[in-house]
């Protein structure tokens, strides 16, 4: 496999992960951090289910990677996720030396990679983090944009229904 095959392998085990987000009801986001064609850690995006804010895909993906190689830095590592990652994962990616980022869906509200503002590349930083954008973009971001259009659609039933409780818990800011 050359070097792009193997991105868009590790992309689509990405994707395959952020499904077991959708099956919690989460917004389906998947991470996956590889080093020389083998998983060190994956995550999907859960903070719902842990009761949890931080618990995105890529911050889980970077504690199961730490606990399985038992080191805090994932050196010469990669980690692909299936969305941009806000500017809390960007620092934990830059906290966790990974190597490199590749990233499918574009974030427009609160990407960090690019989108909004571009903490990777920052000055500042002593550790520089490659990155890779719009891998598989499409599917990435359909996969996220059926999710909101689902979810508007059981909601609108409920209301229709008048089974919507008012807790429901939907936060449709972050991304359509
Ligand atoms: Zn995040």
């Amino acid at each position: 496999m050359s070097d792009s095959e193997l991105d868009v392998k590790w992309m689509q085990y990405a994707m395959a992960l952020a499904e077991k987000a959708e099956a919690q009801g989460e917004i389906p986001v998947g991470a996956v951090i590889v080093k020389e064609d083998e998983v060190l850690g994956e995550g999907w995006n859960q903070p719902i289910t842990l009761h949890d804010s931080t618990a995105h895909a890529e911050i889980v993906a970077i504690r199961n990677a730490g606990k399985n190689i038992a080191n805090y830095r994932l050196v010469g590592s990669t980690i692909y996720v299936t969305l941009e990652p806000c500017p809390m994962c960007a620092g934990a990616i830059i906290h966790s030396r990974i190597a490199r980022l590749v990233y499918g869906a574009q974030d427009y509200k609160t990407g960090a990679v690019g989108s909004v503002m571009n903490l990777l590349q920052h000055d500042s930083n002593n550790h520089k983090v490659d990155f890779t954008s719009g891998l598989l973009e499409q599917q990435c971001s359909h996969q996220i944009s059926a999710f909101f259009k689902k979810r508007r659609v059981e909601i609108k039933a409920a209301k229709e229904n008048k089974t919507l409780k008012d807790d429901v818990n939907i936060d449709d800011d972050q991304i359509d």
